[in-house]
């Protein structure tokens, strides 16, 4: 009887399947397909990278004993990763990889953890002259755990972050979302988990990004036929941090990229971390089975910080510069600047700045006249919340009245007129302003954005209309 790949797998399958647990053998060893065999190689097809290293890290004496019985001392064992191919027409494509120096093999390299066979697979990230496909993390180091200080109002959001870095994907916390306003934190925690991570386990694959980028890099592939590639290069990544994922409201294709990105990742054991501006609840345009997926974990808040947690920021950052500065300063930028860090911070390198720059000393008169400018700056990142409202206010309606479906005249001017400060003073798009504005769609928010245009140059009152606005928004 002739050797073929089958047979000699069939008897390992045997032998091994009487050492295992019979729930093992049928979860990893089952779905393994014999290839090819050469010589004294046999090749054996698994269904993800993640099987591989199941494999590797779990059953390696195993399948070692069992070949060897097979195929004599010499015996190698090669694993090809089957990607599924569940998206476009194009060929499903596989990679190979040779088995562990722990296995079967006698001098097998495995220093390249994945040699694509395809030269199509991209990497968005993919550093030049290096033979394997390494992965730049893109953390930034200054984030770290070290400078984030504790306080009352983010404790929470940091200790579920730490325990997310000693535990990567093995907490409840998958995925762990952290949301809170603009200057809060979100970006430096999510850094901070990353840079842990990378500390203590150096061969996971980390990978920092913001949803915007997510996106840009998705619509590319879309347009470049490569989507295939951007799904399976970010199916590699063992911890994923995609900030700001309130962005990806309104836009449905990278959302149901994402959708089966974190299903593969989350399956396979790997974390996931999240920042976002809002709450699950009240994100807006996010598609229902995202967002219950964003509740499967902890979805920890960054709240504004007291008092106290702002002074020690500051002194914080201030003693990390080398920068003295009196008591009374201190504690008139930490009262008067209460809702973003980042104006915190701001506003303390602008004294910094100033004084050095003017060979003045920082005096209660600077800080007053600096700290003035930041409170007067913050104003400005308004929500489209607040733009209803105050658009509400100026005509004297109620916001629902403004959102409603009547076509009296001045109610509609007043809903266009809030879609048209929205689409100016937000980055959302016209989806989002749309749904946010009485759920109307895109089409009719570019509308009342041209009404707007067409009406301040034909239209007086609507004109002083649109000034008097505009004066409340800057
Ligand atoms: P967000 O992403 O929520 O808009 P960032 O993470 O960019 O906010 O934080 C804004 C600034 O405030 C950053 O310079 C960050 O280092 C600083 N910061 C935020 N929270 C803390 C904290 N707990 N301790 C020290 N610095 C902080
Ligand atoms: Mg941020």
């Amino acid at each position: 009887m002739s050797v073929t790949a089958e047979s000699v797998w069939n008897n390992c399958l045997s032998f091994i399947k009487d050492n295992i647990q019979p729930q093992a053998f049928k979860t990893w060893f089952e779905p393994i397909k014999p290839v090819k065999l050469s010589d004294n190689s046999l090749s054996v097809q698994v269904p993800s990278k993640f099987f591989y290293e199941w494999l590797e890290e779990h059953y390696v004496k195993l399948l070692k004993v069992s070949l060897t019985k097979e195929l004599g001392e010499n015996a190698k064992l090669v694993y090809i990763i089957r990607m599924e191919n569940t998206y476009g027409n194009r060929e499903p494509f596989t990679e190979k990889i040779p088995s562990s120096n722990r296995s079967t093999v006698s001098a097998q390299e495995l220093d390249v953890p994945i040699k694509s066979k395809n030269p199509e697979l991209r990497n968005p990230f993919v550093i030049p002259g290096i033979r394997n496909i390494k992965i730049e993390s893109q953390l930034n180091p200054n984030y770290n755990f070290d400078n984030f200080l504790e306080g009352d109002s983010n404790r929470l959001a940091r200790s579920a972050g730490m325990a997310v870095a000693n535990k990567p994907g093995g907490t409840s916390f998958n995925p762990l979302l952290i949301f809170g306003g603009v200057g809060l934190g979100k970006t430096h925690l999510a850094h901070a988990i990353g840079v842990e991570i990378k500390d203590k386990y150096p061969e996971r694959t980390v990978l920092y990004i913001s949803a915007e980028k997510f996106t840009q890099q998705y619509i590319e592939s879309v347009k470049k036929n490569t989507r295939n590639d951007f799904i399976h290069f970010y199916q590699l990544i063992d911890i994923l941090i995609i900030d700001d994922v309130q962005f990806l409201s309104g836009k449905s294709g990278t959302q149901d990229v994402f959708f089966h990105i974190f299903n593969h990742l989350h399956q396979n054991g790997k974390q996931v971390i999240l920042t976002s501006d809002k709450a699950p609840v009240d994100m807006q345009d996010i598609e229902q089975r995202l967002l219950s997926r964003f509740k499967w974990g902890l979805s920890a808040e960054l709240q504004t910080p007291d008092y106290e947690t702002r002074v020690s920021i500051l002194k914080n950052k201030l003693y990390r510069d080398g920068v003295e500065m009196p008591e009374e300063i201190i504690d008139y930028v930490a009262k008067n600047i209460k809702s973003n860090i980042r104006e915190l911070e701001g506003a303390v390198i602008s004294l910094i700045a100033q004084s050095s720059f003017n060979k003045k000393e920082i005096t209660i008169e600077l800080a007053q006249q600096i700290v003035e400018k930041f409170v007067k700056n913050t104003k400005r990142e308004v929500s489209i919340d607040y733009i209803q409202k105050v658009v509400s206010d100026y005509f004297e309606m109620d916001v629902s009245t403004l959102q409603s479906k009547t076509r009296k005249r001045h109610i509609v001017q007043a809903r266009q007129l809030a879609m048209f400060f929205a689409k100016r003073f937000t980055k959302a798009s016209l989806a989002s302003i749309g749904s946010q504005i009485g759920k109307r769609d895109h089409a009719t928010v570019l509308h009342a954005c041209k009404t707007v245009d067409n009406l301040a140059e034909t239209d007086k009152q609507f004109r002083k209309y649109i000034e008097d606005l505009t004066k409340k928004f800057s």
